[in-house]
This record gives C-alpha cells, sequence and structure tokens, in this order.
C-alpha cells in the first residue's frame, strides 16, 4: 500500500462536488489542499465551496424532494440502490481506505475496517427502506378508520467531522435516503477525499440527481449555509459542542429538527472482580482507537481503589508494547493527530493536568522533531475539577481516578456533563446491570469495547447531543408521522344543525 501512497505523494487526488447530478468545482474554481498529517506532503485537493454552491445544492435537493420521484418511490426499489453502492463502497475498499489513510493518517487497516464496516451500514439501511411503514387504527369506531403515515421529513442537511469521514456519514446519509430524504452533505474541510468519492457510486447506482449533493468547503460559508437555510428541514450534525449550540440557534429559523452527536468524556469503570487481562486491553483500545480522536473514547478510568496502583502500572506497561508509527505499516496501532492545532490543544491539556497535580504515568509531551505523533499518555492523581477530568481532549491521553464503591463508581460516572457512552468491566452481573442502568449514556459497553452494531442505535444523553443514528430507530429519525382521519360509510351527524 505504500508504493500507491508514493503515487498519491508525487500527483495528489483532485476531488469535485456533486451537485444536482453533476460533478463540479467549486463556483471560482479555488481549491483546499489537504497535507497527510503522518508524511507533511499533499495528498487531496477539495473543491473551496462558496456560499452560492451551497445554495445551489441546497436548490437541487429542495427540487428534488418536493419533485417527490424519490420521496415516493418504492421502498424496494431504494433498498436495491443501496445494496448497489454497499457493493460498490467493498468493491473500492482499498482506495477509499487509502484516501481515508492518507487525510486522516489513522492505520491502514483500521481504516479499511470502518470502509467495511460502512458498507454493512448501507446494507443495513436498505433493509430498512422495506421494512419502514406507519400504523392504523381500527379502534375509533366504525365509521372512522386511523392511518398514520411515516413521511420522510425532507430535506436534510448533513455535516461531519474529520476523524471517522465515511463512518459518520455513513451511519447518516443511508438511513436519510432510505427514508425517502433527500441530502445536502458538507464533510469536514481536513478529509472530505472518500465523502466527494461516493457520488460517483449514487450517481452510477442510479440515484435521481439533486437527492444527493455533496459539497467541501469551510464550516462557514458551506456549513452555515446548510444551518441558517430555510429549505432545510433538519441537520445531522456531528462534531464540537461550540458549533453545535451554532446549530440550535440557527435552528430557531425556520424550527427546522436537528440530530446532534457531540463531545464526550467517556468513563471505563473498571471492578476489582473483573478479568484484568481483557479490561487492560479494553481500556487501552477505548482510549487510544482512533490516536483518541473518537467521540466515544474511553477517556477517564474510574478504577476501584483495591486495584488502582496494579491496574495503571499494567495499562503503562501494556502501552510500550502499542507500536505508533507511519499509517502504512502494518505494525502501527496509533498514526498521527489531524494537524498541528489539535496536537497543540493535547499537549497544553497535558500540562494544564500536570499544573493542576496530576502524575504523569507513561507519556507525555513528545520532542519537536516527532512531528503530529502524540504518545499514548496516562495521568493519575486526576480529581474531578481538573479540566482533564472535564473537558474533553480528543487525544491519546487518560485520566485516571479511583473510587472505594459500586455507588461511588456510578456517581463518578455521571460527574460530567456528556453522555456518550461508558465502558464497565466486572464479572458481577449486578454491578453489571446497576452500571447499565445508571449510568446516564447513550452507549454502554460491558467487558467489552467499540464493537458496533448496525442495528443498534447511537447517539448522546445531555450535552453530547439529542437524535439516535443507526437501527430502527435511526431511520425513523429522518421521518415525520402524519394523522389521516378517514371517514367510512354514509355521513349523518352535521355540524351545522339541519343542514
Ligand atoms: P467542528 O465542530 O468545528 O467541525 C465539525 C464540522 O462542522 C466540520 O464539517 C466543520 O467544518 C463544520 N463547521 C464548523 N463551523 C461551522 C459552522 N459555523 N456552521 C456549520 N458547520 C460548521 O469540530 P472541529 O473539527 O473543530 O473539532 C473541535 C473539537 O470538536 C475536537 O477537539 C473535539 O473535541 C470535537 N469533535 C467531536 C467529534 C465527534 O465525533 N463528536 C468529531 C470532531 C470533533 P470544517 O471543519 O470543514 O470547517
Amino acid at each position: 500500500m505504500l508504493d500507491r501512497a508514493q503515487r498519491v505523494f508525487d500527483a495528489p487526488n483532485s476531488f469535485q462536488n456533486f451537485i444536482a447530478g453533476r460533478f463540479v468545482g467549486a463556483e471560482h474554481g479555488d481549491t483546499i489542499p489537504r497535507e497527510s498529517p503522518a508524511h507533511g506532503k499533499i495528498v487531496s485537493y477539495y473543491p473551496a465551496s462558496t456560499r452560492t454552491d451551497a445554495k445551489a445544492a441546497i436548490t437541487a435537493a429542495r427540487e428534488s424532494f418536493d419533485a417527490g420521484t424519490w420521496a415516493f418511490s418504492y421502498g424496494g426499489d431504494r433498498a436495491r440502490l443501496l445494496q448497489e453502492v454497499a457493493r460498490m463502497i467493498r468493491r473500492d475498499a482499498d482506495e477509499l481506505a487509502l484516501v481515508e489513510a492518507l487525510e486522516t493518517s489513522k492505520p491502514f487497516e483500521a481504516a479499511r475496517g470502518e470502509i467495511l464496516f460502512s458498507a454493512e451500514l448501507w446494507d443495513y439501511a436498505a433493509g430498512a427502506a422495506r421494512a419502514l411503514h406507519g400504523d392504523s387504527l381500527n379502534t375509533l369506531g366504525a365509521s372512522m378508520l386511523g392511518l398514520v403515515l411515516r413521511e420522510p421529513i425532507g430535506v436534510v442537511g448533513i455535516i461531519t467531522p474529520w476523524n471517522y469521514p465515511f463512518l459518520i456519514l455513513s451511519e447518516r446519509l443511508p438511513f436519510a435516503l432510505a427514508a425517502g430524504c433527500s441530502a445536502v452533505v458538507k464533510p469536514s474541510e481536513f478529509t472530505s477525499g472518500t465523502a466527494l468519492m461516493l457520488g460517483r457510486y449514487l450517481k452510477d447506482a442510479g440515484l435521481p440527481d439533486g437527492v444527493c449533493n455533496i459539497l467541501s468547503g469551510l464550516g462557514d460559508p458551506v456549513g452555515q449555509t446548510i444551518l441558517d437555510s430555510h429549505d432545510v428541514d433538519m441537520v445531522a450534525f456531528t462534531g464540537s459542542t461550540r458549533v453545535g449550540r451554532a446549530a440550535i440557534a440557527a435552528s430557531a429559523g425556520n424550527i427546522k429538527k436537528l440530530s446532534l452527536e457531540l463531545g464526550g468524556k467517556s468513563p471505563s469503570v473498571v471492578f476489582a472482580d473483573c478479568d484484568l487481562d481483557a479490561a487492560v486491553d479494553g481500556v487501552i483500545k477505548a482510549a487510544t482507537v482512533n490516536m483518541g480522536e473518537c467521540c466515544i473514547a474511553g477517556s477517564r478510568l474510574l478504577v476501584q481503589a483495591s486495584i488502582a496502583d496494579e491496574f495503571q502500572n499494567r495499562i503503562a506497561q501494556r502501552l510500550q508494547q502499542v507500536q505508533m508509527g507511519d499509517p502504512f505499516d502494518p505494525a502501527s496501532r496509533i498514526g498521527a493527530i489531524i494537524n498541528r492545532a489539535q496536537f497543540d490543544r493535547i499537549a497544553q491539556m497535558v500540562r494544564d493536568g500536570l499544573a493542576s497535580g496530576a502524575r504523569l504515568v507513561c507519556g507525555g509531551e513528545p520532542g519537536h522533531n516527532a512531528g503530529l505523533f502524540f504518545p499514548p499518555t496516562v495521568l493519575a492523581d486526576v480529581t474531578p475539577d481538573m479540566r482533564v477530568a472535564r473537558e474533553e481532549i480528543f487525544g491519546p491521553v487518560l485520566s485516571v481516578m479511583s473510587f472505594e464503591r459500586l455507588e461511588d463508581a456510578i456517581r463518578l460516572a455521571n460527574d460530567t456533563e456528556y453522555g456518550l457512552a461508558a465502558y464497565v468491566w466486572t464479572n458481577d452481573l449486578t454491578k453489571a446491570l446497576s452500571c447499565s442502568r445508571r449510568i446516564r449514556a447513550g452507549r454502554v459497553w460491558v467487558n467489552a469495547a467499540l464493537e458496533g452494531y448496525p442495528e443498534l442505535p447511537l447517539g448522546g444523553f445531555k450535552q453530547s447531543g439529542n437524535g439516535r443514528e443507526t437501527g430502527r430507530y435511526g431511520i425513523e429519525e429522518y421521518t415525520e408521522l402524519k394523522s389521516v382521519h378517514l371517514k367510512v360509510g354514509e355521513q349523518t351527524e352535521r355540524w351545522v344543525e339541519g343542514a
């Protein structure tokens, strides 16, 4: 794969927008160059779309939805098209993973795994397109039949971040399309390649022009134009809490529906009775997967006091075996951080933690020659008031706290403004179920970390967002319910007496 990467360094990829069924550059032809964070070489050019481009994409989506060709199409036809896209994703998995690994610096094999899982999501959404239905009520009396129609919500704006570019898009777009919606997609300015490649698959699979439009560009103007538009009925936004708040403010304009997946500070809760080997591995995976740039990263370790010292030492020892390096080295588990700003933020947070009394167990800020590679870092003696215990770091940094009893563990786990995920390690069923039921988070893993299934919904409690993606609930998010009151038989009652 390194030789194919080398070819991209020599001749970077150049992508186009997909608007109204056509592949086009940005209004003024401007582009955004993207450097591979691990190699410091330009690998991609994306269109630097303008407000005018965004409006054109929204208009195309609006017209296609209002025409009704896709919205009223047979679910079986929508299913076949989505399955065809899934087939193309699998066919091109290496190519998609190459682009993703170059733009994000995540290990190539991890990128490939995400692409193949994305194909599963397109397949699942295909099945959901056939299964989606409303309801009927035959209980309203002899002369009234109630129908509950489940209709596509309309034009959906999908704004995605840089950490899992194709996967996060695939958790949303196929479900919106399965429901019969039209879409405008804006990927991150740092990792737009695979989203823009998707346009070709949708076109070749036969999606009617305008149903899905994909354009790259900066958050403002492109994302902001989508948020502000009165022609957009819903926005599915994934990213920072800061922009999530801006989305809520902008949604007031036309009361558009929002689905938000925002930050997290998820706990790994480790009880003394757990399988320690499995827990050490799972805690490391949850904290360092995707270089810790993961909304559901297990970034807080809450460990029972009786095993705390032993457990954090074992974590530190095992982390020495985690290889960090070139995304195309098959041994690499950890690649480079997405960009200099994010790298500096991680370093600053670690410094802040140490200054406020945390103890460095391993890792820490690397030297100047390290490029954008940040080593897995464990901070012990963390207290709940420290920034490293409260704020999302989005890097491979684990903040360790300890607890005595189950009640303390649950209180600490919930002592956060976020609620995306939690990981629980115990062989005691009561503890497992108590944590699962009482930790306020959208996803809980028990004796496992990060294994995902298209069937299960995902999303956040509290300031981690609202709405759910994937699974049966995911497709329903992109629909509206309509009640039809259907009078049957002869009408004898009159509202105006004597009429
Ligand atoms: P952002 O929220 O800025 O980016 C997410 C998406 O929103 C990108 O496509 C971005 O565009 C877009 N965007 C930015 N500004 C606007 C706007 N005014 N209107 C509409 N869309 C906009 O996240 P960052 O990339 O800056 O990451 C910052 C932090 O957010 C991270 O450190 C992490 O804590 C958190 N984060 C959480 C993620 C999650 O999965 N929950 C994912 C990524 C980040 P563009 O980037 O192209 O300018």
